[in-house]
């Protein structure tokens, strides 16, 4: 469905690049949740909009290429590459950025916002029968069809962010993108917003990319995530081997800071920082940080290995067999 093929972005700044994105290659399949996780500032959001297409300056992609291979009702399947994504913006592929407070118009009321949304890419001009429509398509998700009369700041942050949702979805595009959907919401909202995207995935059978801070957010609804660390995917693979079976030290310590149930004891997180993005250290970049760092490791970059079935991760540890599981280690060409 959606192919990001060895792609670097970067921050063309006064004083150099700001190398947010570094070779990032995954694959997004049909009718799945693809989370993205990763300490702030690792490249998350970044690498969001270059899936989008949202690049203007001071982002550029410096490397590689993103594809969307997108099929009509006749079966015909069209090839979308960064640079012409953009054109195919909600009905393709759409984006709920993060802050639903900031990206609503504050003087416009929901109504107004989706006619202008929406508009010019939907075939019924009539604006009486789009209002239907979107009333309809409001109360399939289960949001009270008055939201359309208010203005943005009338409303709950749960329900702005639902609201977005709502707009996102209801050209039924392929692939939806949501950054940091549940931040800054209490929890019993932040699992309505979480129920409501598994609700309208598991409906569209399309795909959705999430990016989220968050653990949790993966373990509730993702089907495969990749981990991301110094704006490279460390890991990729199913969200349940992540969790069960998780192959980087990066993953394995993150993994290991979760709090688990029954038990009390205190968590500590990662020590030390990331390394900045503007001179990242050759070799691997989680050596300062790594218990496991060899000489190696500070020399040349790991190259991603394959793990389990479509389970990968970038370790020199995994090179050579010697950490994680118990299968045979194998490149991947
Ligand atoms: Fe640690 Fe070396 Fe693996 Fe990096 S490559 S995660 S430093 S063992
Ligand atoms: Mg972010």
């Amino acid at each position: 469905m959606l192919r990001l093929n060895q792609v670097s972005a970067q921050y063309n700044m006064l004083n150099g690049y700001v190398k947010a994105v570094d070779r990032v290659h995954f694959d997004v399949k049909k009718n799945e949740i693809f989370g993205i996780a990763g300490e702030s500032g690792c490249g998350k959001s970044t690498l969001l909009k270059v899936m989008y297409d949202l690049i203007s300056y001071p982002l550029e992609i410096s490397h590689g290429s993103v594809e969307i291979h997108s099929q009509d009702k006749n079966g015909q399947t069209t090839i979308h590459t960064n640079g012409s994504i953009h054109k195919s913006w909600w009905k393709v592929i759409s984006y709920v950025p993060q802050g639903a407070m900031h990206v609503m118009n504050p003087v416009a009321r929901i109504k107004d916002q989706f006619f202008d949304a929406i508009s010019k890419y939907h075939d019924k001009k009539d604006k009486k029968e789009l209002q239907a429509e979107i009333t309809r398509y409001l109360q399939e998700l289960e949001l009270p069809p008055e939201v359309l009369k208010a203005y943005p700041h009338q409303l709950s942050g749960g329900m702005r962010q639902r609201v977005l949702i709502a707009l996102a979805t209801f050209l039924h595009p392929d692939i939806v993108l949501a950054d940091e959907p549940t931040t800054a919401l209490d929890v019993v909202v932040q699992r309505g917003i979480l129920t409501m995207l598994s609700t309208v995935q598991k409906k569209m059978k399309n795909s959705m990319v999430i990016v989220s801070h968050d653990m949790g957010v993966h373990y509730q609804i993702t089907d495969r995530m990749g981990i991301m660390y110094a704006g490279q995917m460390i890991e990729v693979g199913p969200t349940e081997q992540i969790f069960n079976n998780p192959q980087h030290p990066y993953t394995k310590m993150l993994i290991h800071a979760l709090p688990k149930v029954g038990d009390n004891s205190q968590k500590e997180g990662i020590p030390g920082t990331p390394p900045s993005l503007r001179e990242p250290p050759t070799g691997c970049r989680f050596a300062a940080r790594c218990p496991h760092a060899m000489e190696l490791c500070r020399i040349s970059d790991p190259a991603r290995v394959t793990v389990g079935e479509d389970h990968y991760a970038s370790c020199h540890l995994l090179d050579y067999g010697i950490g994680g599981g118990n299968h045979g280690a194998a490149y991947l060409t």
